[in-house]
C-alpha cells in the first residue's frame, strides 16, 4: 500500500485520528464482503416474465388509430430533457412539435416514481427549471415528488406540448429517408410518422430492475417495485398514510436512495416492517424546510439562473466567492470531484491533493458513522447501518427519518451482505441464510437498468444515411460532436451525459442541451439548411477531445463498495463525459455557437 505521510503534516485542523491504512482495510474488506461474481448480469429486467413490475398502474391505456403524418420536429421522452426541449424550440418559434413517451402524461421520473416519501435530492430552487416562466416558486426547500411532477406537467402546459403529443407510446424504429429529407417513426402503436428532426431525450434510470433471486417468481404474495407504487393496494399517497398495510407484514428490499426515502413511511404504518440491507448508505442530515415567502417575494428576475449556476459551478469545483446554497452537496464538493467530472485544484501536487481528498473524505465518513451511533438505539443494529467505503462510490443520501425508523419496535434490518443478498424466496418468504422472514408483500426498491439511451442501447434501433446503424457506426466507440449529434445521421439529436456534460443536478445539464438544440435548429432553419449534420473530422476531433481530457478515476472506483457507479464492481466508467467539466463544456459551447455554428448546417 506504501508509505502514508503524517496526516498532522498535511493538515492543520486535522484533530482527528485517522489511520488511513487501518480505514482503507476496513473499505477493502467491506467491499470484498460485497462483492458478486455476477456483477450486472446478477439482476432481472422488468420484461418478458416479469413484466408486470414495469406495467403503468397510474393512466390507463387508451387506443388510438396509427398515425402517418408529419411534423417538423419530434421530441422522444416526455421528462424535463424534451419538455425543455419543447419549450425552448417553441420560443424559438418552430410550431410543429410533436412529444411522445412510454409514460401516460409529462414527468418522466417524477411520472413513474411515486413512491410515499418521495422528494428531490437536490435543492428545489436549482433542480426545478422554469421556474421564473411558469411563474411560480416551489413550496418546499426539497420538493416532493408530486410538486414537480405537477411542474413537468405545467410546462408542457406553459408551451403548448399537449398538441401532437402521444403517450403510451414507444419508438421501434427510427430510419432517414434519403428521397425527402425525413425521419421515418415507427412505434409498438403501429404509427408510421414522418418528422424533419428528431431529438431523443429517452433517460438514463427508466426501466425498473428486479434482483434475480432465487426464486422470487414463486412469491405468491403481493408484489411491485417502488417506481410503480401499488396505492390500491397500500392506500394513502406520497405523503403516506399507507392504512392498507397495517394489517401486514412488509418487506422492503434495497437501502439506496429510493430505499431512504420509502422506509420511513413503511415503517410507520406496516404492522411490521423487514428492511432488508446489503449495503448501506450514507444518511446525512436533509434539513428541509417551507419556502420562506418573504424570501420568495424578494426574488428578481433572473434569480434562478444565478442559483442554478451558482450551484453548478460550486459542484464542479470553480471558485466561487458565495455559495447561495449551502447544503449537502455544495459542502462535500471537492469530495464529488471523483465521479462527477470538473475542475481540479492544481495548487497542490497531486499526491498531496488526492491524499487531502482521502482525509476529508474520511472526516467526513467518520460523522456520517457518527450520525448512526447518536440516533439508532441499538447498537448492533448501528453497526450495520454504518457505510465502510468513500463518500462518492455510492449516491449520497440525507434523511431527517431514516435511521430513526430503526429504533420502532415493528421495524426490522436485515443484513444480507454476507450472503451478496436475499438468498431465496418461497411462495410466502424472504430467505437469507437459513433463516426464513415470512411476509404478505415484497416491495422492491432495487433501483433502474443504467442505459446511456434507447439509441445507444439498442432499444431503439436507427438507421442513417444508406441504412447505416448508428450502433455499427459507433462499434469502436461513441462518434458525436459534442454529444448531441452524429455524421450519416442527419437532423437527429441526443440529450444525456454521453460526450456531453454531467453534474448531479441533471436539469440544469438539460436546460443548457435543449438551448444548444434550439438554437442550432433556429439556425438551420433560418439559414436554409438542408440539413443540420457535423462533418467527421468534427467528430473524430470531439471523441479525441473527451479521451485526452477523460476522468481517471478507475483507481477510485475500483476501490468502491460495488454499485451501479462502478458497474457492480467491475470497473470505472469515467472518460464518457467532456473531463473538464459542466462550466467549461457550457462556456466553450456558447463561444462555439457564435463562430462554428455554420459548421453543422448541410447546405446542399
Ligand atoms: P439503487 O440502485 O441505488 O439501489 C438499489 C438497492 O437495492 C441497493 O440498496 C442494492 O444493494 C439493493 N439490492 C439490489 N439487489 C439486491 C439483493 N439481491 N438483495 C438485497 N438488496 C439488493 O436504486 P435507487 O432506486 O435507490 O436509486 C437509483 C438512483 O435514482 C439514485 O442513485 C439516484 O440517482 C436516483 N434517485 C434520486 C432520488 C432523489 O433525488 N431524491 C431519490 C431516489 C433515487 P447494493 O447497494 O448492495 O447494491
Amino acid at each position: 500500500m506504501g508509505t502514508i505521510p503524517s496526516t498532522h503534516a498535511m493538515t492543520e485542523d486535522d484533530t482527528d485520528e485517522i489511520d488511513l491504512q487501518v480505514l482503507r482495510a476496513k473499505y477493502a474488506k467491506e467491499r470484498e464482503r460485497r462483492l458478486r461474481p455476477d456483477a450486472n448480469t446478477q439482476y432481472h429486467r422488468t420484461s418478458g416474465a416479469f413484466g408486470y413490475y414495469a406495467k403503468d398502474p397510474y393512466t390507463p391505456r387508451t387506443e388510438r388509430e396509427p398515425l402517418t403524418d408529419t411534423v417538423e420536429v419530434l421530441v422522444v421522452g416526455g421528462g424535463f430533457g424534451g419538455l425543455l426541449t419543447g419549450a425552448r424550440l417553441r420560443q424559438v418559434g418552430v410550431e410543429s412539435i410533436r412529444m411522445l413517451d412510454e409514460a401516460g402524461d409529462f414527468g418522466g421520473t417524477w411520472y413513474w416514481n411515486r413512491y410515499p416519501g418521495i422528494h428531490c435530492d437536490i435543492e428545489s430552487y436549482s433542480y426545478m427549471p422554469l421556474l421564473e416562466e411558469v411563474g411560480t416558486v416551489p413550496q418546499w426547500r426539497y420538493a416532493p415528488g408530486e410538486e414537480i411532477r405537477r411542474h413537468a406537467v405545467a410546462i408542457a402546459k406553459t408551451f403548448g406540448l399537449y398538441r401532437d403529443t402521444v403517450f403510451h407510446t414507444r419508438v421501434t424504429d427510427l430510419e432517414w429517408d434519403e428521397a425527402t429529407d425525413e425521419w421515418v417513426v415507427s412505434t409498438d402503436r403501429g404509427d408510421r410518422m414522418r418528422a424533419r428532426f428528431v431529438i431523443t431525450s429517452s433517460g438514463t434510470l427508466t426501466q425498473p430492475k428486479l434482483p434475480g433471486i432465487p426464486g422470487i417468481e414463486s412469491f405468491q404474495g403481493h408484489t411491485f417495485h417502488t417506481s410503480r407504487w401499488d396505492y390500491d393496494y397500500t392506500g394513502g399517497d406520497q405523503e403516506g398514510g399507507l392504512t392498507g398495510l397495517a394489517d401486514k407484514k412488509v418487506a422492503v428490499v434495497g437501502t439506496g436512495a429510493t430505499g431512504v426515502q420509502v422506509v420511513p413511511h413503511l415503517g410507520q404504518d406496516a404492522k411490521h416492517l423487514y428492511v432488508f440491507q446489503r449495503t448501506p448508505s450514507s444518511v446525512d442530515v436533509r434539513d428541509n424546510r417551507p419556502t420562506d415567502p418573504d424570501w420568495a417575494a424578494s426574488l428578481r428576475p433572473g434569480w434562478q439562473r444565478e442559483r442554478m449556476e451558482n450551484f453548478l459551478a460550486i459542484v464542479s469545483g470553480e471558485q466561487v466567492d458565495n455559495d447561495l446554497t449551502q447544503d449537502g452537496w455544495t459542502s462535500t464538493a471537492h469530495l464529488q470531484r471523483k465521479m462527477i467530472t470538473g475542475a481540479v485544484d492544481t495548487s497542490l501536487p497531486p499526491h498531496e491533493r488526492e491524499l487531502r481528498e482521502e482525509l476529508d473524505d474520511a472526516r467526513k465518513m467518520n460523522r456520517i458513522r457518527a450520525r448512526v451511533d447518536q440516533i439508532v438505539d441499538d447498537p448492533a443494529t448501528a453497526e450495520l447501518l454504518k457505510p465502510w467505503y468513500r463518500y462518492m462510490c455510492k449516491r449520497p443520501c440525507f434523511s431527517d427519518h431514516y435511521l430513526q425508523t430503526f429504533n420502532r419496535e415493528n421495524v426490522t434490518l436485515v443484513d444480507t451482505a454476507d450472503h451478496g443478498g436475499i438468498t431465496r424466496m418461497t411462495e410466502d418468504a424472504v430467505v437469507v441464510g437459513d433463516t426464513e422472514y415470512p411476509v404478505d408483500c415484497v416491495i422492491f426498491a432495487t433501483g433502474f437498468d443504467v442505459g446511456v439511451s434507447g439509441v445507444v442501447s439498442g432499444t431503439m434501433p436507427v438507421r442513417g444515411r444508406g441504412g447505416q446503424s448508428l450502433l455499427d457506426s459507433w462499434r469502436h466507440g461513441p462518434r458525436t460532436l459534442h454529444g448531441f449529434y452524429s455524421d450519416g445521421f442527419p437532423n437527429l439529436f441526443q440529450l444525456g451525459s454521453l460526450q456531453n456534460a454531467n453534474a448531479v443536478n441533471f436539469t440544469n445539464i438539460l436546460l443548457e442541451q435543449a438551448e444548444h438544440i434550439a438554437a442550432v435548429i433556429a439556425e438551420g432553419i433560418k439559414t436554409g439548411a438542408r440539413a443540420i449534420e457535423p462533418t467527421s473530422k468534427a467528430v473524430e476531433e470531439w471523441g479525441r477531445t473527451i479521451r485526452e481530457n477523460a476522468l481517471d478515476n478507475a483507481a477510485f472506483q475500483a476501490e468502491c463498495t460495488p454499485g451501479y457507479y462502478n458497474r457492480e464492481g467491475a470497473g470505472g466508467t469515467g472518460g464518457t463525459s467532456y473531463g473538464p467539466g459542466p462550466v467549461a463544456f457550457h462556456r466553450m459551447l456558447a463561444h462555439w455557437r457564435k463562430t462554428r455554428i455554420h459548421e453543422v448546417l448541410v447546405k446542399d
